[in-house]
């Protein structure tokens, strides 16, 4: 026998048995984008990798070693996107979305990168992504952040996250604090791993981001950012507290945030969890105000953030949050003899035509009643529409429940539609 094929390391397939998880995630995430007034944009998976390199920054992880980077036969050199971002700006710029107009946006897909797979870790990942354009107020930051704890809510997990907040100041602000942490860290040299002493030169605000114990504890009596803010900074991030407030949504102030691109400025996000292990980040984001010019566009405000799916699905799924999920098939007919072999297609394409929403099975293949009523149970389908030559000739079916305690009955033909409806109307 030939040595079968296994998926690349960290790249994973969505079985059917996991999809229909998937799928409910998805919706609640487009209709509540949607709700909010974002429209969906869809960008290619491969772009040059000059993109990444000038938006993520040459000193992070995803640049410096997690990027799927190749040369195509042209010899480009093209990267696998590791996140959305960058291909949102790069498309906005390219079709004069941005200039002098707001955009809200969203999209939704997979993004790669080389890191050691482990639970809520892989190598393609899938990731949501939401960024509006052209708004320099903190009105936009509450709004988005808003959106996103709605998003917790609908999926029922609000109480399993919390909200950390933090602000990176103005670009002039964070050079002038860099110069202070620059000092701090000088005199703490030889407490900081090889990663923080190499940033420390090239990017010292990435120490604060270390997930290194020894790091963290070594960076305790560290100057505070926020001790560098002007009244503009200040005012904003205290007009997003304020807004976050009135509206109920409880945050932690976290200093050490920062997050891992270098784009960012002002105000960021995340929100973590407790109930992933150490992957406990489940949806980041925050302004990055200089990221439009510095990829070729008019220099334009924005604010976004991107989520982890798989994250999402692994937390509904270990807190048994997963409810209302449709089962792939609402329905099975059941055929027994020759003349209904004959009619039931016919019969189910016009329940099809009368409910289309409705999601019905009908049996292929032959055999039994007891093989047939198997076939239905494993389908999930909550009813089978069972039609033998009688019922063809009596123009009616016998409906026989799946699920609970309901006894079977015959039904006639015209009411059939309406027990479909009826069926699926909390769907
Ligand atoms: P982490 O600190 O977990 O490495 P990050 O800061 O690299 O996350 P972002 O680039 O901000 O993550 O991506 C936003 C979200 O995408 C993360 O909060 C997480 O939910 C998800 N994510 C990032 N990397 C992965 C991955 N390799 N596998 C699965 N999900 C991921
Ligand atoms: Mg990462």
């Amino acid at each position: 026998m030939a040595k079968a094929i296994q998926a690349i390391r960290g790249m994973n397939d969505c079985l059917p048995s996991e999809t229909n998880v998937w799928q409910m995630v998805e919706a609640v995430l487009r209709r509540v984008a949607s709700n909010y007034g974002f429209a969906e944009i869809r960008m290619p998976i491969v772009e040059s990798t000059a993109l990444f390199k000038r938006s993520i920054g040459e000193v992070t992880d995803i640049v410096e070693k997690e990027m799927y980077s190749f040369d195509d036969r042209n010899g480009d050199s093209l990267t696998l996107r590791p996140e959305g971002t960058a291909s949102c700006v790069r498309a906005g710029n390219q079709h004069g979305l941005l200039y002098n107009q707001e955009q809200r946006l969203w999209y939704m897909g997979p993004m790669f990168r080389h890191e050691r797979p482990q639970k809520g870790r892989y190598r393609q990942f899938h990731q949501f992504g939401l960024e509006a354009f052209g708004i320099a107020t903190p009105d936009i930051d509450a709004e988005v952040i808003l959106l996103t704890y709605r998003l917790w809510r609908e999926l029922g997990i609000n109480e399993f996250v919390t909200l950390e907040l933090n602000s990176l100041g103005s670009n002039e602000e964070r050079a002038n604090y860099r110069d202070a942490l620059v000092e701090f860290l000088t005199a703490r040299e030889e407490l900081l791993d090889e990663d923080s002493k190499r940033r420390m030169h090239t990017n010292p605000l990435r120490v604060l981001d270390s997930k290194n114990p020894q790091v963290q504890e070594a960076l305790v009596g560290a100057p505070k950012l926020s001790d560098y803010f002007g009244e503009e900074s200040q005012q904003h991030f205290d007009s997003l507290c304020a807004r976050l407030d009135a509206a109920g949504v409880k945050y932690v102030l976290n200093d050490r945030l920062v997050r891992g691109l270098d784009y960012y400025n002002r105000t960021v996000f995340e929100w973590v969890t407790t109930s992933l292990g150490a992957q406990g980040t489940v949806c980041a984001g925050g302004r990055y105000d200089g990221l439009v010019e510095q990829l070729g566009g008019k220099a334009t405000p924005a604010f976004g953030f991107a989520l982890g799916i798989e994250r999402l699905v692994l937390m509904l799924t270990e807190l048994d949050k997963v409810t209302n999920v449709r089962a792939q098939v609402d329905a099975y007919v059941v055929i027994l003899g020759d003349d209904a072999q004959i009619t039931a297609n016919a019969l189910a394409e016009q329940w099809r035509d009368q409910v289309p929403n409705i999601r019905l099975q009908c049996h292929c293949g032959g055999g039994n009643m007891k093989k047939q009523l198997k076939r239905a149970d494993k389908s999930g389908a909550q009813i089978a529409l069972i039609l033998g030559d009688n019922e063809i000739v009596e123009q009616q079916v016998m409906v026989k429940y799946l699920r609970g305690q309901q006894e079977q009955q015959n039904l006639a033909f015209e009411q059939i539609p309406s027990l479909l409806t009826a069926l699926i109307e909390d769907f």
